[in-house]
């Protein structure tokens, strides 16, 4: 028999402590009673953090964009927020843009991802996905790793078999159109015959972002889901990076873990940093992992899950915590040591429309 549940990722930049460093455990505790007080809506939640951001994954039988859900997550932000605000901390609220939304948190500070799942099936026995959380960076900071392990098979072997000889379909949002009534400017390509058109959006990663990935063998299935909410369009005026968070489905027919892993070795240039201002390497860190690095150093966390039958949770596995990725951690911070020396000028900058402030 198939199970079916949504995957729901809401996630904010709530305040935190000596500057842009963590959250403090009060402001956790105060979200994880909030999910707690859930009453029947989820079957399953988790909270962590990843640097400043407090990272929320709510799991329901229904549709996307549930409102209760919505709403859930917006109550779950702002109880940490007020925490913050209390204990006077820096940047209270940061990412708590507008009065409360009804039922819609997209457009109003909180970053969002949800993906639908279907598994119990001869296709997909199980439910594996990773929830990665990168912190003092952007959503572009997905597009170069997401693009090499679902297009690449030097990256995913798994690209040569016959059920992902097709590949996979990028959904790519311009993250700087402003529409009318949040309407987004989408366009979707094919990975295995418009790989061009693909990178020639996607180097460009402080505009375009990756929102959705899907199979082309099973076009139904939708593989990856990230949060391409970008704060400098809510409202006109920078508070600090997007940090985004991203779903990725796993195994079966998708992707192996390490497949989707394997590109975080190279610790890539992205932008963020030190006042959201700089190209930076990304560090591979446990979850939980306050700010690192000497200036403001992008960090990215990955968060292992398996569902049950009942949309109970497994997990979360701390995949960046092993020693294995010592060795990624150390280019990374040499990378932007490196980069460092040079910091106010040239390559280590973003162009001036990004110098966030
Ligand atoms: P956050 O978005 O993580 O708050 O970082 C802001 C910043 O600009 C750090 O210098
Ligand atoms: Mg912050
Ligand atoms: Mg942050």
């Amino acid at each position: 028999m198939a199970h079916e549940f949504t995957i729901v990722c809401i996630k904010g930049d709530c305040g935190s402590e000596g500057g842009h460093i963590k959250p403090t455990p009060e402001m956790l505790d105060a979200t994880k009673s909030r999910l707690a007080s859930n009453d029947g809506l989820l079957t399953d939640w988790r909270v962590w953090n990843f640097g400043d951001d407090i990272n929320q994954v709510m799991v329901l039988r229904g549709d996307l964009g549930n409102p209760e859900v919505h709403d859930l997550g917006w109550n779950g932000l702002n109880d940490a927020a007020e925490v913050a605000r209390q204990a006077g901390l820096h940047a209270a609220g940061q990412d708590i843009l507008t009065d409360a939304p009804s039922g819609n948190v997209r457009g109003a500070g909180p970053g969002v991802a949800e993906i639908k799942v279907r598994f119990g099936t001869e296709e997909r026995p199980a439910e594996s996905f990773l929830i990665f959380g990168i912190d003092k960076s952007g959503p572009g900071a997905y597009n170069w790793l997401f693009r090499k392990a679902f297009t690449d098979p030097d990256s995913c072997m798994g690209l040569m078999l016959s059920y992902m000889l097709k590949g996979f379909s990028f959904t790519i949002v311009d993250m700087e159109f402003k529409g009318a009534e949040g309407k987004d400017r989408l366009v979707v390509l094919d990975g295995s015959t418009q790989l061009g058109l693909i990178s020639a959006l996607l180097f460009q990663d402080c505009r375009f972002g990756i929102q959705a990935i899907h199979s082309n063998n099973y076009p139904d299935v939708q593989v990856a889901a990230i949060s391409t909410d970008r704060l400098h369009s809510i409202g006109g005026i920078y508070r600090g990076k997007d940090d985004p968070v991203a779903i990725v489905r796993v195994q079966g027919k998708l992707p192996a873990t390490e497949e989707v892993l394997k590109p975080f070795t190279a610790a890539p240039y992205v932008p963020g940093g030190a006042r959201g201002s700089h190209r930076l390497s990304l560090l591979p860190v446990p979850l939980n992992s306050p700010l690192a690095g000497a200036y403001c150093q992008p960090i990215v966390t990955c968060a292992a899950f398996s569902l049950s039958p009942e949309g109970k949770l497994s997990g979360p596995g701390d995949v960046f915590s092993d020693i294995s990725w010592d060795r990624a951690r150390k280019k990374a911070l040499l990378k932007s040591e490196l980069m460092g020396e040079q910091m106010c000028s040239g390559a280590a900058m973003l162009p001036i429309e990004e110098i966030e402030y």
